[in-house]
């Protein structure tokens, strides 16, 4: 193994420690935070992940409560809950957890959340903030690509990024994050001809495909750092990313692993966006890199 291993664990502990600092001293002033979950879904994943939601907000002091509306959930059963939930003050943070109920899109639901307590990016508007380089919440999984990067000291400005994926919670928005930090982006998908071609002249590489070992040392170059979002499972019913980790830690400079990288980043994130919400609002009138400094913000440019 020739590459750096960026792991997300010392990210996601670190910003899990602050934050239980901040509830603390909240808790102190008789203040709470709450993050509500809704799902309407049987799958055993789904579950598993909302436990470990669970046992994340017992740790730092947030309380977590589950609307689970069950499968036969209907859009506007879903959302009018969301839009309750949107009006009440008790709560700070809204997840829509997913698969959802057939016929039924993520993208359709997520204008029922507020921005404000939209902790994983899914309204469509929050988007659009991300575009404009407006205070928001971008999706939590690209959002914590940028934490990891930035924490392990990976330069962004001026640097050729691919992004192989091009989903709304993950490739597009990352694609924004990217570019407001001053990289140069490439994205790429299924249609992507020569997709070697396209990263293996990129300083970053993100795998977001969902498509276990695609990347390989052929994708990568001997100075690339590769972030590997993907998560599937193997034949044995493992954990594995997109990336083939053996062969391309031979190659790359620095690459992060499933599990142990941007994974728990993610959920960390959507604790802070939870206790912090979004800063005060910039006005037009602010520059550019003023408005991109606030905490909490879409990460600076
Ligand atoms: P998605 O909606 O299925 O999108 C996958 C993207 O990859 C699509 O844009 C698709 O292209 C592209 N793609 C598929 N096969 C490809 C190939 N052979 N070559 C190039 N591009 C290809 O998936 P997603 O929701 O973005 O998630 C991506 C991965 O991240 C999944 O493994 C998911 O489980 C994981 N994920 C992890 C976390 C986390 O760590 N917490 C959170 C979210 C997602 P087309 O657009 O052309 O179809």
């Amino acid at each position: 193994m020739n590459a750096r291993i960026l792991s997300g664990r010392p990210v996601a502990e670190a910003i899990l420690a602050r934050l239980a600092n901040v509830m603390e001293e909240l808790h102190r002033q008789g203040q709470d935070r709450q993050l509500l979950i809704v799902t309407a879904t049987p799958d055993p994943s789904s579950a598993s992940y909302v436990r470990a939601l669970q046992r994340f907000g017992a740790k730092v002091g947030v309380t977590v409560t589950v609307a689970d509306l069950g499968p036969e959930a209907s859009a506007a059963r879903i959302r009018s809950v969301l839009e309750t939930a949107s009006a009440d003050d008790a709560i700070h943070g809204i997840i829509m957890q997913t698969p959802l109920p057939d016929g039924i899109t993520l993208a359709g639901l997520g204008s029922a959340i507020a921005v404000e307590k939209d902790v994983d990016g899914a309204n469509p508007a929050s988007l659009a903030r991300l575009l404009a380089q407006e205070p928001c919440f971008p999706p939590a999984t690209a959002a914590a690509v940028i934490e990891l990067l930035d924490h392990h000291g990976i330069a962004l400005a001026g640097r050729k990024a691919t992004v192989v994926g091009r989903s709304l919670v993950v490739g597009k928005p990352l694609l924004h994050l990217l570019l407001n930090r001053d990289a140069t982006v490439t994205i790429a998908h299924s249609k992507s001809v020569d997709l070697p071609g396209q990263t293996a002249g990129s300083a970053i590489v993100v795998a977001a495909a969902g498509r276990a070992g695609l990347i390989g040392p052929e994708h990568v170059g001997p100075g690339s750092v590769v972030i590997d979002v993907g998560t599937n499972y193997d034949d044995t019913g493992a954990l594995v990313g997109d990336v083939q980790a053996d062969a391309v830690g031979a190659v790359a400079a620095a690459m992060s692993r499933v599990p142990g990288g941007v994974g728990t980043i993610t959920t960390a994130l959507l604790f802070r966006n939870t206790v912090q919400g979004l800063p005060a609002e910039a006005g037009p009138a602010v520059p550019h890199r003023a408005k991109a400094a606030l905490q909490g913000a879409c990460p600076p440019g």
